[in-house]
């Protein structure tokens, strides 16, 4: 269920501190170490699922929840018009920790574009 080495697990057992947004027995959200936008949490599930990759029938219920309170917490974190939901996922999604989180960003401005578009 839990990784003992990684990050975010330790996150969930409180063994590293973080800004806590939201709990229950499922999910864990907490603020981004690294903000890249007025809000930015982590959106993260309690158990150790590596990347979305291996999501299975079993996770619908918590990847689900996580897609249900996204809209929820950050109207209450301040995007209150609108918001960006990010899953980096392996090497190609650029993962750094390996860990399912979902990145809920947002603010007051339009956010920067989603990917730099190939020129013509
Ligand atoms: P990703 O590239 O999608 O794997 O992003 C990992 C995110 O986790 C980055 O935005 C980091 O800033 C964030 N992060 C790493 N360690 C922590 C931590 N201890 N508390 C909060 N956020 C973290
Ligand atoms: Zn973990």
């Amino acid at each position: 269920m839990q990784d003992a080495s990684c990050i975010f697990c330790r996150i969930v057992r409180g063994e590293i501190p973080s800004s806590k947004v939201y709990e229950d027995e499922q999910v864990l959200a907490f603020k981004d170490i690294h903000p890249i936008a007025p809000v930015h949490f982590l959106l993260i599930p309690k158990e150790h699922v590596p990347t979305l990759s291996e999501a299975q029938g079993k996770h619908e219920s918590v990847f689900g929840r996580m897609m249900v309170l996204a809209p929820r917490l950050a109207r209450e974190q301040g995007a209150d018009d609108g918001f960006r939901l990010i899953v980096n996922t392996g090497r190609v999604g650029r993962q750094e920790v390996l860990h399912v989180h979902m990145h809920v960003l947002g603010g007051k401005e339009p956010l920067g574009s989603m990917l730099p578009r190939a020129k013509a």
